[in-house]
């Protein structure tokens, strides 16, 4: 599904992190912390009245340096680019200021619907200070308080009014749809145009569907496919190129519409922070995942060098220890040949149903192999388990008391699942439930 995305904007100390916390506060606490990732808080999936989007802190977005109007501005430019809906954040105790107003001309130009919300207005005294906002242009200003949470959801009302109708999903189920991700130059292009290059007789056409991807529709050995791509879109000016955060948001929107999400790495240069970053998204949104070693033809090498080279990636990207990995050259086309089927495999197991008697089966092999803990003289006892869901593979585990449920345990089962029935390349779920009787 295509949520519409929402843009905070405003020059530096409004309250734009503030505002952003305040509305994604609730999700980020129930949302599993990875290892080993450290979480930039730009980018968040949010809901407000049923209505799910996606939410970027433009402040949050890395320029580079440059003086300080230019980032105000290209960061304005990047939310009109990105959003469906922005909100303007001006700072009511401070007042107008002229790189208000310069904000002000970059978003009205656009003509993209933007809300005004007037921050620091913390108490009913200072509402008075709205009305000097007025000038700007964008109609009624929206007084809130990032801090003390006042006016969010007169702002979130006024926001989800202004989302378009996005069509629902564009292809069948049994299309698989993914994506190449990974930073720059690490052959995403290249790899892309061999993927296609070999199929392009049944490739059926080339169609643009949304802004920030081009889809590419295949067939092959009977199976379709879709290639999400989001490479091709860079080129379209200086801060796609120089802006590494921008290019993170490119490719979080294609793991969102993506059922598999490639990971290419550059042989050359291994692991990145940002490539923990993506992959930890990807993790998080529940897509299969393939971690491609592209470029492999470009270093030297000895027996050891694959094994080194794939311990490397499991110690730095633990939390996917799932995703198989792959080394590939574009260029030299070594092992090429073997993208597709993975993806096909991968695809299977993150849309794979095991029935629950196989489950429980499982559950008792396990139980026995190694007792459930205990904690202050209490044994945890598991009732049973079925799967309520796939893509990915979710499982309810009703048990007598979720908290005697440690991590070790719960990690055991995983494998245990695992072990039992492949899942190779997907993450999978667990949730706890209190079994009421
Ligand atoms: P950003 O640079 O626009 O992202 O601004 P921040 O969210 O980092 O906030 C800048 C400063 O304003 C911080 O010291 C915040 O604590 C403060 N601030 C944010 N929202 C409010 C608010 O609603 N009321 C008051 N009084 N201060 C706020
Ligand atoms: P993208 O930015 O991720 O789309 O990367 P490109 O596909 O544009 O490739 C970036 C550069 O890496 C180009 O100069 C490619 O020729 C080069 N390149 C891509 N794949 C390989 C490969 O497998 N081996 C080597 N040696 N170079 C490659």
């Amino acid at each position: 599904m295509t949520k519409p995305v929402v843009a905070i904007v405003g020059r530096p100390n409004v309250g734009k992190s503030t505002i952003f916390n305040r509305i994604i506060g609730e999700r980020l606490s129930i949302v599993e912390d990875i290892p080993g990732v450290t979480r930039d808080r730009i980018y968040a999936s949010a809901q407000w009245t049923g209505h799910e989007f996606h939410l970027i802190d433009t402040g949050g977005i890395d320029i580079g340096d440059e003086p300080l109007l230019t980032q105000i501005r290209e960061q304005a430019e990047i939310a009109i680019d990105e959003a469906d809906v922005i909100i303007f954040v001006v700072d009511g105790k401070e007042g107008l200021t002229v790189a208000d107003e310069d904000v002000a001309n970059i978003l009205f130009r656009s003509k993209k619907p933007t809300i005004l919300a007037v921050n620091k207005i913390d108490n009913f005294e200072m509402r008075e200070q709205i009305y000097e906002f007025y000038s700007l242009g964008f109609g009624e200003p929206i007084p809130v308080s990032g801090t003390h949470g006042i006016g969010i959801g007169d702002l979130l009302d006024e926001v989800v009014s202004h989302f378009p109708n996005i069509e629902s999903e564009e292809y069948d189920e049994d299309v698989i749809r993914f994506c190449l991700i990974g930073r720059p130059n690490v052959g995403k292009s290249s790899l892309v145009n061999n993927i296609l290059g070999r199929e392009r007789v049944i490739v059926s056409n080339i169609a643009g569907t949304t802004r920030d991807a081009i889809d590419t529709p295949f067939e092959k050995d009977g199976q379709k496919y879709v290639i999400i791509d989001t490479a091709g879109m860079r080129k379209r000016g200086r801060i796609y190129e120089s802006t590494e955060k921008y290019s993170v948001l490119r490719a979080l929107r294609a793991i969102e519409r993506s059922d598999v999400a490639l990971l290419i790495l550059d042989a050359e240069e291994g692991v990145t922070e940002q490539d923990k970053k993506i992959a930890g998204y990807a993790h998080e949104a529940g897509r299969a995942m393939i971690i491609v070693v592209n470029k492999w033809d470009a270093i030297e090498k000895d027996h050891k060098t694959m094994q080194n080279f794939e311990e490397k990636i499991r110690d730095e990207m633990q939390f996917i220890s799932y995703a198989p990995i792959l080394f590939v050259s574009a260029i030299t086309k070594q092992r090429l040949h073997t993208i597709l089927p993975t993806v096909q495999l991968v695809a299977e197991n993150h849309a794979l149903r095991i029935k629950t008697n196989l489950l429980n089966e499982m559950l008792m092999d396990a139980i026995a192999m190694t007792p459930t803990p205990t904690d202050k003289g209490k044994r945890l006892k598991i009732n049973y388990m079925t799967q309520v869901s796939v893509k990915p593979p979710t499982f309810v585990l009703f048990v007598n008391d979720p908290e005697l449920l440690h991590f070790s345990y719960r990690r055991f089962l995983e494998n245990k699942i695992r072990d039992t029935f492949g899942f190779k390349g997907t993450p999978i779920r667990i949730i706890v439930r209190k079994k009421n009787d």
